[in-house]
C-alpha cells in the first residue's frame, strides 16, 4: 500500500516524552506521563471533567456501561452504524442492543426516532439502561436533544466520541464533554494515537474513581490482594501515555489538516451523484475520514468500482461501517429507522484522509477517481 486510509502521524515530541518516562523508569501501567496525559485531555476539553486513561476505547465503553449499571438482560440503545469496539462491550455485560438509524441531515443518530421509541418504552416500562450514540467520522451527535431526552427519561447517556476528539458541537462545546460519560480512542488510525489506548471522560467523580479501581483489577484497600468484585487490567501504559502527550500538542493542527483534506476532496469531486458527509450548522467535525456517497444510478459507477480501482494502485479506501443490525452477529436484534444507514453502507466510501498525506498524494487520488467517473459504465 502506498497511500493509506489513516496512518499514525507523529509530532516529533513523542520520543522525547517516552525518553522522559524511561529516564524515570516508569515503564509501568501508571506513572507521571499518564497523569500528565489525563490532565492534558482534561484541560483541552475545558470543563469540570474527570479523565481516566485506559488500554482502549472499547475498555472505556465497557467500564462506562458498567458504571451506568448495565447488566444481564438490560437493553442498551445504540447507533447501528458504528465500529465493533463501540458495541461489543454491551455483549460483555450480557445486555441486549437495540439499534437506531441515522438522520440523513447529520449522519448521526436520529433523535426524533429515539424520542418516539423512548416515549413508547416509558409507557411499557421497558426503558433502556443506557443510550450510546456514535460521533460518526468525527462529527458530534446532536447533544442538546440527546441530553434532554436522557434527563426526561432518567436514562444514562454515554457518548461514543472515539472518532471525534477535536470536534465541536454548538457554541464550541467540545465533543467528548457530554452526557454522563464519553469514551475516546487513541488507536493507531484515530486522529491522534498512543499506538493503542482510550479514555473515559465523565462529569461524575464517583464514576472516574470506580473506573480507576475496576481498571486495576479491583483491589480493595489492604496490604494483601483483597477482592470483592470482578475487575479488569484496563489501565493505559505510562509509555503509551507519553506518546499521547506528544500527540496532544498537535491535535488542533491535525483537525485543521483533516478538514483541509475533506474540503479539497469536496471541491475537486463536486459533481452530480457524489454526496459528501454533511456538517449541520454550528457543528465542527474533525473530518476524521472523508466519507462520501457514490450514486450508481447517476454516475454509472459503484462504490466498489472506485474502491477496487484505487486498490489496484495501492491506494487504501474503505466502505462506511456496516450497520450492526445487518451483521450476522446481531441478526434479529431490534432496529428502528428507515435504512438511512443501510444506504450509506451500500454506496458510501471513505477516502484516504491521513493528516500526513501530501497534496500530491491527494491529487493522485482525486485524479484517479475523476478519471474513473469520467469513464462511467
Ligand atoms: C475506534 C472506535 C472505538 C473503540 O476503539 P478501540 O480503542 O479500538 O477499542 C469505538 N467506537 C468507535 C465508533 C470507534 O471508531
Amino acid at each position: 500500500m502506498r497511500i493509506y486510509l489513516s496512518r499514525p502521524h507523529m509530532s516529533g515530541q513523542e520520543e522525547l516524552r517516552v525518553a522522559e518516562a524511561f529516564a524515570s523508569n516508569f515503564i509501568a501501567p501508571l506513572g507521571p506521563q499518564l497523569d500528565a496525559f489525563e490532565a492534558s485531555v482534561r484541560s483541552y476539553l475545558g470543563q469540570d471533567l474527570h479523565c481516566v486513561g485506559l488500554s482502549s476505547g472499547s475498555a472505556a465503553l465497557h467500564l462506562a456501561l458498567r458504571m451506568a449499571g448495565v447488566g444481564t438482560g438490560d437493553e442498551v440503545w445504540i447507533s447501528s452504524m458504528t465500529f465493533a469496539g463501540g458495541i461489543f462491550p454491551v455483549n460483555y455485560l450480557g445486555a441486549h442492543p437495540r439499534f437506531f438509524d441515522l438522520s440523513a441531515a447529520s449522519w448521526t443518530i436520529d433523535t426524533d426516532i429515539l424520542a418516539e421509541e423512548l416515549a413508547k418504552a416509558a409507557k411499557e416500562n421497558r426503558l433502556p439502561k443506557a443510550i450510546v450514540p456514535t460521533d460518526l467520522y468525527g462529527q458530534s451527535v446532536d447533544l442538546d436533544p440527546l441530553e434532554a431526552l436522557a434527563a426526561q427519561y432518567g436514562v444514562r447517556l454515554i457518548l461514543d466520541s472515539a472518532e471525534s476528539l477535536g470536534a465541536a458541537y454548538l457554541d464550541g462545546r467540545k465533543a467528548g464533554t457530554g452526557g454522563d460519560a464519553a469514551i475516546l480512542s487513541f488507536n493507531g488510525n484515530k486522529i491522534i494515537t498512543t499506538s493503542g489506548g482510550g479514555m473515559l471522560v465523565t462529569r461524575h467523580k464517583a464514576w472516574a474513581d470506580e473506573a480507576r479501581f475496576l481498571a486495576t483489577q479491583a483491589r480493595d484497600p489492604a496490604p494483601h490482594y483483597e477482592h470483592s468484585t470482578v475487575g479488569y487490567n484496563y489501565r493505559l501504559s505510562n509509555i503509551c501515555a507519553a506518546i499521547g502527550l506528544g500527540q496532544m500538542e498537535v491535535l488542533d493542527a491535525r483537525v485543521a489538516r483533516r478538514r483541509e483534506i475533506f474540503a479539497r476532496y469536496q471541491s475537486a469531486l463536486s459533481r452530480p451523484g457524489l454526496t459528501f458527509m454533511p456538517e449541520p450548522d454550528g457543528r465542527h467535525s474533525t473530518r476524521w475520514l472523508t466519507a462520501l456517497i457514490i450514486d450508481p444510478e447517476v454516475t454509472g459507477v459503484t462504490r466498489e468500482d472506485i474502491r477496487l480501482m484505487l486498490l489496484e494502485h495501492q491506494i487504501e479506501s474503505r466502505p462506511l461501517w456496516k450497520p450492526m443490525h445487518i451483521q450476522p452477529l446481531y441478526a434479529g436484534a431490534p432496529y428502528h429507522g428507515s435504512g438511512v444507514d443501510e444506504g450509506l453502507f451500500a454506496h458510501g466510501l471513505c477516502l484516504p484522509s491521513g493528516s500526513d498525506m501530501s497534496d500530491a498524494q491527494q491529487d493522485e487520488v482525486i485524479d484517479r477517481v475523476t478519471a474513473r467517473l469520467d469513464q462511467g459504465r
